[in-house]
């Protein structure tokens, strides 16, 4: 089989799981296993899974409920901190919260984060093996995207966030939470799909590989058959990269 064809047919599987990933029929049968947490970034020995709970919830509590560092605070209805494993390999950071967020506390609960849950299932994974976090903790007015100052002013909470979790994998989700954790002023187009490195952002906190991709808010805009085949490639990079494979599907659900 010529080189042109192969490639060809690989775009087409590419483009049907796409397909699969975001039809409603799709759930996997399976669910994959997710290594055990590794050593801090810094080295240093990993925390048990207790103690990075209990350092996620002390910043929540104590911290980040009562901030008012930047303009945010003045119309958010509840902060937003993040929730998942503490032990989470794969660490999905969008942009903010929106008012389903602001309303619950909880982060991507509306349209976007149904499709998020999706996207995670599709990859044999349930919402709880994962960390969901966003870049600034507040919602934004309007639901706009967060302003440099906003983003610069929560960037400690956020930093710190991943220092406890450790994570093997970030998957950035659109522009903002891209551009703001690779510290780059490229778009998502041009990085979507490629491995990046986490720099040193703070010391102890850097090297984590970095997966862009299309936030799923935008995939809902433009729910064309290849932004979802994009987002489903990325996501079966993140997938390859931590050896799990792809999950079997249901009987009825495949092509
Ligand atoms: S967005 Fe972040 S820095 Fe701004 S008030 Fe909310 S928690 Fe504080």
């Amino acid at each position: 089989m010529s080189d042109d064809r192969r490639k060809l047919q690989s775009t087409a599987r590419q483009m049907l799981e796409g397909e699969l990933l975001f039809s409603d029929p799709f759930l996997p049968a399976g669910r994959n296993p997710l290594p055990p947490p590794a050593a801090s970034a810094a080295g240093a020995p990993a925390m048990t899974a207790e103690e990075r709970a209990a350092a996620l919830q002390a910043m929540d509590v104590n911290e980040v409920r009562g901030c008012t560092k930047c303009r945010l605070h003045q119309g958010r209805t509840q902060t937003v901190f993040g929730e998942g494993s503490p032990t989470a390999q794969i660490v999905f950071i969008g942009e903010a919260p929106g008012e389903e967020e602001d309303r619950t506390g909880r982060p991507f609960v509306g349209r976007a984060g149904e499709l998020l849950t999706r996207m995670i299932t599709a990859m044999g994974l349930k919402r709880s093996d994962v960390y969901i976090c966003n870049v600034v903790k507040c919602r934004p007015p309007g639901n706009r995207s967060p302003a440099a100052d906003e983003a610069d002013a929560c960037r400690d909470y956020l930093l710190r966030q991943l220092q406890i979790l450790a994570p093997a994998v970030l998957v950035t989700l659109g522009n903002p939470a891209t551009q703001k954790l690779l510290d780059t002023p490229v778009g998502i187009t041009k990085l979507r799909g490629q491995w990046q490195k986490l720099p040193l952002l703070i010391p102890g906190l850097g090297g984590i590989d970095v997966m862009p991709t299309f936030h799923p808010a935008f995939v809902l805009r433009q729910y064309t058959a290849d932004v979802r085949s994009k987002v489903w490639a990325d996501l079966q990079e993140v997938m390859a990269r931590l050896n799990l494979p792809a999950p079997p599907r249901r009987k009825g659900a495949g092509l």
